[in-house]
């Protein structure tokens, strides 16, 4: 098998520059998207300086998940060494073809792979963003988290500490496969059935790309968009010419239409399930008994000088962060330093009547204790004698 490829990338209607990168390289079999953040001139660094450290790395036999490790040190060192670049970083989501026909794909942040099979679209990878975090601890829709306004805040990127932790996703290729790379601009502006339509019912994948992205600005084109086809074709189907290497160029280029087949594999399909329906159960098991955990308790703590109640567990556990329940009117200044100390890190309840209990509690002591200090004011005021007139 072999692969078509079709892609563009676009600034969009909205933003002067563009922060996406993009990286098609046929005779690597490596292609990429990553999408810069950090301002100014910094996002478009963040992204370039990434899908070129990432290639440079897959050139020299370095494993796609190790290889956008090396892409995270790039752009730390680079932040590094200049102030104007400080806290930039980048997403990055890179497909490799393995031996076999496994198309390899790492991920980091909140640009996507999809694959369309048997003309049905699914979502491979997981977002590291805040709202995809909530959409997991249940507070939220998919629906809801499509227009939520904190949407476009990532988790999780390159640039912006050492080490970082890739997710990998294979896939077992099949012939007529259709997968799909995408940066949020695309995502953020269109919606998943409107994606699976547009992949559905163009088959040349430069023409589906280009169609992508026109979505993408009808929709008001509030981001960059950077698309990536890959068709999966048999090695005999019609002579399709080699694209050109891309890295950075938005130049347009004409392909060939390939021969699309679909044939049901359903052997393979099952396989492939089989092994990988009990690994996602038990993971998802797993991470649903730590989040009830981590989330059926209360803690009361100081947050923006403020006596605050929070749902979860200090710092969280396993990235089931505590979320804010109520924002008391009791400032830190009207606490005891034994209060605040008692306070102060987290102090843990079983239920929310609990910490409720506890708040009403701390705010009865302080009126006590401000009505005492009014009384005494009071008493002291009377018997002292007011201050003789100032010198004229
Ligand atoms: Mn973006």
């Amino acid at each position: 098998m072999k692969l078509v490829v079709g892609e563009k990338t676009d600034k969009g209607r909205v933003r002067d520059g563009n922060e996406d990168a993009r990286l098609i390289i046929p005779r690597m079999e490596l292609y990429a998207v990553a999408d810069g953040m950090g301002g100014h001139q910094a996002g478009e660094v963040a992204s370039q300086t990434a899908i070129e450290a990432l290639r440079a790395a897959v050139d020299s036999g370095t494993s796609i998940r190790d290889a956008i490790t090396q892409a995270n040190e790039a752009v730390l060192e680079r932040s590094a060494a200049d102030e104007r670049l400080r806290g930039m970083g980048t997403t990055m989501t890179a497909a490799t073809l393995a031996a076999g026909g496994t198309l390899l794909i790492g991920h980091v942040g909140d640009s996507r792979a999809y694959l369309m099979r048997e003309g049905e679209l699914r979502q491979v990878t997981e977002d590291h963003s805040l709202v995809e975090e909530m959409v997991r601890g249940g507070e939220l829709t998919p629906e809801q988290a499509e227009v939520h306004p904190q949407r476009s805040v990532i988790t999780r990127a390159l640039g912006i500490e050492p080490g970082v932790e890739v997710d990998m996703y294979p896939i077992e290729l099949e012939e007529g496969d259709r997968v799909l790379l995408c940066s949020d601009g695309l995502t953020g502006m269109v919606r998943t059935e409107e994606i699976a339509a547009i992949l559905q019912r163009e088959p040349d994948p430069q023409r589906a790309a280009n169609t992508l992205v026109d979505a993408a600005n009808k929709a008001g084109g509030e981001d960059n968009i950077t698309v990536v086809i890959l068709d999966v074709v048999a090695d005999g189907s019609p002579a399709v010419a080699a694209p050109p290497d891309v890295e950075t160029d938005t130049a347009e280029r004409p392909t060939a239409l390939p021969k699309r087949r679909r044939r049901p594999r359903w052997g393979r399909i099952g396989r492939v399930l089989l092994w990988v329906l009990p690994v996602v159960l038990v993971l998802a098991l797993g991470f649903t008994a730590v989040g009830w955990y981590a989330r059926r308790t209360y803690f009361v703590d100081i947050d923006r000088a403020r006596v605050t109640v929070f749902k979860g567990v200090p710092d969280g556990l396993l990235g089931w962060d505590p979320t804010l329940e109520e924002r008391t009117t009791i400032k830190v200044a009207d606490l005891t330093e034994a209060e605040r100390n008692d306070i102060e890190g987290g102090k843990r309840f079983s239920s929310r009547e609990k910490a409720d209990a506890f708040v009403d509690r701390l705010d009865q002591k302080i009126e006590d204790r401000e009505a005492a200090a009014t009384t005494t004011t009071t008493t002291t005021t009377t018997t002292v004698p007011p201050p003789p007139p100032p010198p004229a």
